[in-house]
This record gives structure tokens, sequence and C-alpha cells, in this order.
């Protein structure tokens, strides 16, 4: 058998980078880590550091960087502490690295991730706000360097397993009529409208299928997450916003499928558990075990889907508009969302206005061409001045 694969983890200690590692944990033979990054959990990072013994951690500050170096080499650890950006970067383009999950949350993500695509990385991608952002240049990159880019977020996932191997040809080609996007609907999917503004943080948070980091837990909440994944599958798949139906799904089993032109529906199924798809991805075209519990049908008993409610989660409504402006409104779009989350979950904002102030300040923005990645980030910055602004202001 050839050697293990050596994979750098964006954002280890992360719900996404904690589930990746219980399964690179189970095939020691097959997985093998090579950096780990953490952000502000770093005590998780060093216990993690001593149970994988990677090369490299990456951590913010070179404050951080001396504590956790120090830490380690008192455990008898030889792994090497980076900083910042430039070290995120270069654990994902290091020569010896394999594969490259990409799970950091955020557009802090964009740029380790690209630097992963850039050096022609097996990338495995959760931090979908990366691809909302900038997703022409993207997959250029990827196109460029002839990345395998697999997608780890469930519903991509599931679309991917649905569709056959070779899907470069397009959509048309391959006769897929639509792809239906499945959502949950969230913890608030039949809270009476009138309590929406005065739901907490902990309510948000608390899904009813998935456990996730918080961010993209408000997400959920708002349909925003479902939003983003609109714009992120018609990147992935090379598709108009038109093409992608969402359809709520309460029990989360199936994670979304592909309508074929001959009526044919494909569908993935599974307990709702990430690491189905990370397993699927990391092992991809093979198949390994995920640790996830097998699927007992007889104890869901149903599905349910109904048609989202557009007045309840305004926030799918802007997303779609931004799909549909494209340029740089998906960036508008994702940067003031990431603004209005954390402005919500430190109570600065009620859960409603989360969609206010997007509403606001996308459709204040004019739309722009983005040609070059340095545009993508002006955009970003300026819509995060403009949504500091109007939470100043309100
Ligand atoms: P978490 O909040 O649990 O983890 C985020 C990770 O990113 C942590 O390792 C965190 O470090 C790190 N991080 C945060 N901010 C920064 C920063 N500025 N610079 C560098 N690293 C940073 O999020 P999730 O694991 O839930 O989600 C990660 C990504 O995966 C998101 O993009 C999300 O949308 C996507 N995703 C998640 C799913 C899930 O089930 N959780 C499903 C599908 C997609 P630290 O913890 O040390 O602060
Ligand atoms: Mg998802």
């Amino acid at each position: 058998m050839s050697r293990a694969q050596r994979i750098t983890v964006l954002g280890a200690t992360g719900s996404i980078g904690l589930s990746t590692l219980d399964v690179i944990g189970r095939h020691p033979e097959r997985y093998e880590v090579f950096a780990l990054t953490g952000y502000s959990r770093l005590n998780e990072l060093f216990a993690l550091c001593i149970r994988h013994a990677p090369q490299y951690a990456v951590v913010p500050t070179a404050l951080a960087a001396r504590q956790l170096q120090d830490d380690l080499r008192a455990a008898g650890l030889g792994t090497r502490v980076l900083v910042g950006e430039g070290g995120l970067c270069e654990v994902s383009a290091d020569p010896e690295v394999d594969t490259v999950l990409a799970a950091i949350v955020g557009a802090a993500g964009l740029r380790p991730t690209l630097a992963a695509v850039e050096a022609g990385k097996k990338v495995l991608l959760a931090n979908k706000e990366a691809l909302v952002m900038s997703g022409a240049l993207f997959m250029q990159a990827v196109h460029r360097s002839a990345t395998v880019l697999l997608p780890l977020d469930s519903e991509h996932n599931a679309i991917f397993q649905c569709l056959p191997r070779d899907c470069a040809s397009g959509l048309d080609a391959l006769g897929v009529r639509r792809i239906l996007l499945t959502a949950s609907g969230g913890p608030f999917r039949e809270t009476p409208l009138s309590e929406l503004a005065h739901v907490s943080p902990e309510q948000a948070c608390a899904h009813p299928n998935w456990s996730m980091g918080r961010k993209i837990s408000v997400d959920s909440a708002s349909m925003m997450n479902k939003g983003l994944e609109l714009i992120e599958a018609c990147w992935l798949f090379d598709c108009a916003p038109a093409r992608i139906e969402v359809v709520v799904h309460p029990q989360s089993v199936i994670h979304s499928m592909v309508d074929y032109v001959d009526g044919s529906v494909l569908a993935q199924l599974g307990n709702p558990d990430m690491r189905t798809p990370i397993a699927h991805a990391l092992a991809w075209p093979e198949r390994i075990e995920s640790g996830v519990a097998p699927l007992d049908l007889f104890s869901i008993a149903r599905l349910d889907f109904q048609a989202p409610d557009e007045v309840r989660f305004p926030c799918l409504r802007l997303a779609r508009q931004a799909a549909d402006a494209g340029g740089s409104a998906p960036a508008v779009l994702n940067a003031v969302n990431e603004v209005a989350v954390a402005a919500f979950l430190d109570r600065r904002i009620r859960f409603p206005e989360i969609a206010s102030m997007i509403d606001e300040v996308l459709n204040a923005e004019p739309t722009i061409a983005v040609g070059e990645l340095e545009t993508v980030f002006e955009v970003d910055a300026r819509a995060r001045v403009l949504a500091e602004q109007w939470l100043q202001a309100k």
C-alpha cells in the first residue's frame, strides 16, 4: 500500500476539525496529520497536538506561538509553531502535504484555502464563505491548478455523490434538470413570527439535528446558511441559481437530491453526522468507515418536505438576490452577514435585524465586477465598515 496521506487541518479546533480528526484517528495507516491550526481554543489545540503529533501547529499571535511552542517542547514534541495568515498559507502549500481540509469559519479562511488550491493540493472544502466571496476567482484557480476540490458541506457532498463520477461536461450534458438542496429549517421553523425578535443566541445555536459551530448555527437559524449553500452549489456544480430549488426537510436524513430529465431523482441519505461527508471526501473514490451509526429507517419512519417560507426567512431571498446579481454582491452579503451574526451573538441586535442589516447594506452598495482577489478583500472590508455604521446608527 502507498504511504499515508499527509493532511493539514485548517480550523482543527472547530466542530468540523474535530470530526475530521475523529475520522482520521480511525485510519492511522491511511492518514497522517501534518499540521493543525487553531485561533482562540489554544488549550484544545495543545491537546490535539499531543494526540496527533503534527509537524506544524498554527496560532494567530507571536505570544500564543511562544506559549504553545514552550508547552509542546516541555511535553517532548518536535511540533513547530507558526503564526498568523502567513503560517496558515505555509502549512496549506507545503510540498509535503497531500490534502488540506479547509474548515476555518468565515472570510479568514479564504487566503489559506486558496493557497492550498494554488499549490495543487487535494482540497476538502467546508469553508463555504471562501467560495461565496470569491467564487469565480476561486474556481478559476481550481481549474488552473487541476486541484481535486471535494465538498464537505453535507448537501454538496450529497449532490456530488448523486452525480456521475465524471461531471466535468456540465449539468445539461448529464441530463440534470434541477438540484434539490435540502434544508432542515433550523430551530425557528415553527416559532411564531412575533417571538423571533426575542429569541436568544442560545436558542439560535440549539439546532434540532446538527451539532455545529456558533456562526453556522445562527446561519442555519436564519436560513442564511442555505442561501450561502445555494451560492456555493452554483460554483461547485457550474449551475445557474434558478436551477437550484431549496426544499425544507426537517428530519435532515436526505442531504440533497439531483433531479434528472427522465424523472429520476437521486438522493443521498444518512444520519446527520458530518463524519459521513468527511470520510467520503477523505477516501474518495474509495469508502472508509466513519464511526457513524447505520441509518435506522424504521425509527425515522417518515420524511417530510415543505417549501421554504421567505417571509419567515428573508435571508434566503437576499442570498438568491446576491447570487443573481453576481460580481461583488455575494461578497457583500457574506461580509455583512458575518458582522450581523457576531452582533447577534454579542446581543447587540435582535435576530430579525440580521436580515434587515443585510438587506439595507446589500441594496445600498452598487454591484461591481470582481476581476482580482484584492477587489474581493476591498469589497469585504468596505461592507464590514458599512455594517458597523449600520450598527452605530440603529
Ligand atoms: P467552528 O466555529 O466550530 O470552528 C471554526 C474554526 O476556525 C476553529 O478551529 C477556529 O479556531 C477557527 N477560526 C475562527 N476564526 C479564525 C480566524 N480568524 N483565523 C483562523 N482560524 C479561525 O466552526 P465549524 O467547524 O462549525 O465550521 C467551520 C466551517 O465549516 C464554516 O465555514 C462552516 O460554514 C462550515 N461547515 C460546518 C458544518 C458543521 O457541521 N459544523 C457543516 C458544513 C459546513 P478556534 O476554535 O481555536 O477559535
Ligand atoms: Mg450544509
